[in-house]
């Protein structure tokens, strides 16, 4: 039995949600007449109270469309040094955008106020300009790490002051929420636009919406047009993101339980130099006296397989398809290393 925590992207559709799949009414997207995928963003863009929504195959593509416009060439967005958006995305910030990055540290994957204030570039001709803070929740490098909304006021009163936008990367926002038990409405008053993907802990095989308003998401379906991420049927997709938004939320819950067990059992191993603190479904531990490699290769050794975060870190995930039984195995295998 292998047990899988690279990735809460690993998820293959259960039975009802493929069913949902199959059912599903489609037309062409790209016309804006597939019922399914309209379904789909109206409904997330409801949860949120925003104005509306739009359906892209990744969180890559939900993002890059969002720096486009909120960005530019000479111009210059503020996130974390940690960021999806500036570490995994293929550079996209600056191929499509033309923009510059400051980028600030702060723990857990977490920017302040005051650092975020203090790198608003002055109007100046030296200078490019800032238009964007994007934030990350939650942060997948910070160890699934939580913003609450006390922590992103401030940050919004800055944006609105200093005629900023904000751009949420909600990859894994229904993590949080969970967790906090925060209203979807409160953070779709935050912000400018967030990004939801369903492929991460909701389960579904492809997809991500961005939310915005009607405006803005008219511009972002052009973007997407000329990224080639216009699709034509797209609803037999998004009827797993209905399915999801219907089925997996609540669930979450018990991925955060399996993970902080899976950080207990990791504390007490000789290995471990140290565990974040786990928040959400992620756990990412330092390694004392072994190589990420080393550690994996022990790891893969007993069909346990994990990802390398860092040069001296590994990172394990759970998700809809680690069971307690899995569970139960890993801590048997692991206390065998
Ligand atoms: C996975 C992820 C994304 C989007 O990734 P895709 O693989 O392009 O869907 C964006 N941000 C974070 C934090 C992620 O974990």
């Amino acid at each position: 039995m292998i047990i899988e925590l690279r990735s809460d992207t690993f998820t293959r559709p259960t039975p009802a949600m493929q069913e949902a799949m199959f059912s599903a009414s489609v037309g062409d997207d790209v016309f804006g007449e597939d019922p399914t995928v309209n379904a789909l963003e109206q409904k997330l863009a409801d949860m949120f109270g925003m104005e509306t929504g739009l359906y892209c195959p990744s969180g890559t593509m939900t993002n890059q469309i969002a720096i486009r416009l909120h960005t530019g060439p000479q111009t210059e967005i503020i996130c974390h040094k940690y960021s999806h958006i500036y570490l995994y995305e293929g550079g996209g910030i600056m191929s499509n955008s033309m923009a510059s990055v400051k980028l600030l540290d702060g723990p857990l994957g977490k920017i302040s106020p005051a650092d975020i204030l203090e790198n608003i570039n002055p109007d100046d001709v030296h200078a490019p300009e800032t238009t964007l803070v994007a934030l990350e929740n939650t942060m997948n490098k910070g160890g699934g790490s939580i913003y609450t909304l006390e922590e992103i006021k401030p940050i919004k009163d800055i944006c609105v002051n200093h005629g900023l936008r904000l751009h949420l990367d909600g990859a894994r926002l229904f993590n949080a929420l969970t967790v906090t038990g925060e209203n979807p409405k409160d953070w779709g008053q935050a912000f400018d636009t967030i990004s939801i993907c369903l492929s991460k802990g909701l389960g579904c095989p492809v997809g991500s919406v961005l939310l915005g308003n009607k405006a803005f998401i008219k511009k972002a379906r052009k973007v997407r047009k000329a990224l080639g991420g216009g699709m034509r049927q797209a609803g037999i997709l998004a009827a797993a993101g209905i399915y999801a938004l219907d089925h997996h939320v609540e669930r979450l819950a018990e991925d955060h339980r399996k993970a902080k067990k899976i950080g207990e059992i990791l504390e007490k191993q000789s290995w471990v130099l140290e565990v974040f603190p786990v928040q959400t479904n992620i756990v990412i531990v330092k390694l004392k006296d072994a190589t990420p490699a080393e550690m994996l290769a022990k790891l893969a050794e007993k069909e346990i397989r994990a990802v390398k975060f860092g040069k001296d870190q590994i990172r394990f995930v759970t998700h809809l398809d680690f069971t307690d039984e899995h569970l139960d195995e890993f801590e048997n295998r692991v206390n065998e290393i």
